[in-house]
């Protein structure tokens, strides 16, 4: 449980936002049954249920996104509930729903919100003791949810950066080994949960030294991106390529059945072959395959493809070579 509160930021937000929201009504509910606010009260009941219905909703299926968005929806329209129900005091609970929204879903999903719960407070017009509240909630309303949206569209541009600096190679551009390992360790469970057949592809680009030696490194980069995206134009879209480390990349296919893997990797190596030259005549590299097997895990899938790399290299390069689980392993 801790671990996923640690690892899992929104679960953790979600949670977390849950949990003050239960802390923040419960009084409230308790003094309005107190005070004989029978509907206020059964209202604030309702909302907390609401509240942790959703919480154990994110916390069961993972889905974050979904529950982010109903408890933001919640929030508000308990607010505006609430609002038409106890009168204007009510209103203030607009202000901290308003302002979670952001944390809990994107935000322009949470301006959304705000805007329906504000239209539904005014065009029901019960919760205000005159049309010059109304009009202040409508001003402070704007005020708070503008400089919410702004701060938080920083936020998810900064976190977007962030995740594209740890998951994507600076050079090519393309998904990077730690983006890979995950995939990997997603396939494996595609694969034994529903049987989707999946391939591995390592290739490395032969006497890559060379160039670099003859040229200059800037060269080489040079080269290096030309064939990243050389093998993005001649894979489909739900292919996948990481640049595994210095000239080695990793093409992972969803949907490639053993018996045809070796015509997707031939004609990769015949691409590369031919349309990558960079400052020389040709560039080849040597392919290692591995279909994915039910026994693999995602270190002995790609440890038989690498077997089947280090062999290409030890046949002479520009070569395929698969290695079968039965075989490989
Ligand atoms: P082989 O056919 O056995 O693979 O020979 P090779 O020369 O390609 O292999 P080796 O591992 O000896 O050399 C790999 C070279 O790749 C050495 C290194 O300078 C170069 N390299 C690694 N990363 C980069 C990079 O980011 N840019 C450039 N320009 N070169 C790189
Ligand atoms: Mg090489
Ligand atoms: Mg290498």
């Amino acid at each position: 449980m801790l671990y996923r509160l640690r690892h899992d930021f929104h679960l953790s937000i979600i949670t977390l936002l849950g949990a003050s929201a239960m802390f923040g009504i419960t009084p409230f509910a308790i003094y309005r049954f107190y005070t004989g606010n029978l509907v206020a009260g059964v209202i604030d009941m309702a909302i907390m249920l609401s509240i942790c219905v959703v919480v154990g909703y994110a916390w069961l299926t993972g889905d974050n996104r979904r529950s982010g968005f109903l408890l933001a929806l919640f929030a508000c329209g308990g607010a505006v509930i609430v609002a038409t129900v106890v009168g204007d005091v009510g209103l203030f609970w607009l202000y901290p729903a308003m302002v979670t929204s952001f944390f809990l879903t994107s935000a322009r999903v949470a301006v959304t919100v705000n805007c329906l719960a504000v239209a539904v407070l005014v065009f029901h017009n019960q919760a205000f003791a005159s049309r010059e509240q109304m009009m202040s909630l409508v001003a402070t309303a704007i005020v708070v949810s503008c400089c919410a949206y702004i701060f938080s569209r920083r936020n998810e541009h900064q976190r977007d950066r962030l995740e594209r600096l740890a998951t994507h190679d600076p050079l090519t551009g393309v998904k990077n080994r730690r983006a890979m390992e995950e995939d990997m360790q997603t396939a494996v469970a595609a694969h034994a949960r529903t049987g989707e057949p999946y391939a591995l592809i390592i290739f490395d680009l032969d006497h890559f030294k060379r160039i670099n030696d003859l040229y200059g490194h800037a060269v080489g980069d040079e080269v290096l991106v030309e064939c990243a995206s050389l093998i993005q134009r001649y894979t489909r879209k739900t292919d996948c390529l990481y640049r595994f480390g210095g000239e080695e990349f990793v093409v992972l296919m969803p949907g490639v059945r053993p018996e045809g893997v070796r015509a997707v990797a031939e004609n990769l190596r015949y691409k590369l072959a031919h349309e990558l030259t960079g400052p020389v005549d040709s560039i080849t590299a040597s392919f290692g395959v591995a279909p994915l097997h039910l026994s693999d895990d995602a270190d002995r899938w790609m440890a038989r493809a690498d077997k089947g790399l280090y062999a290409a290299k030890a046949s002479g390069r520009n070569c395929v070579v698969i290695r079968l689980a039965e075989a490989g392993t």
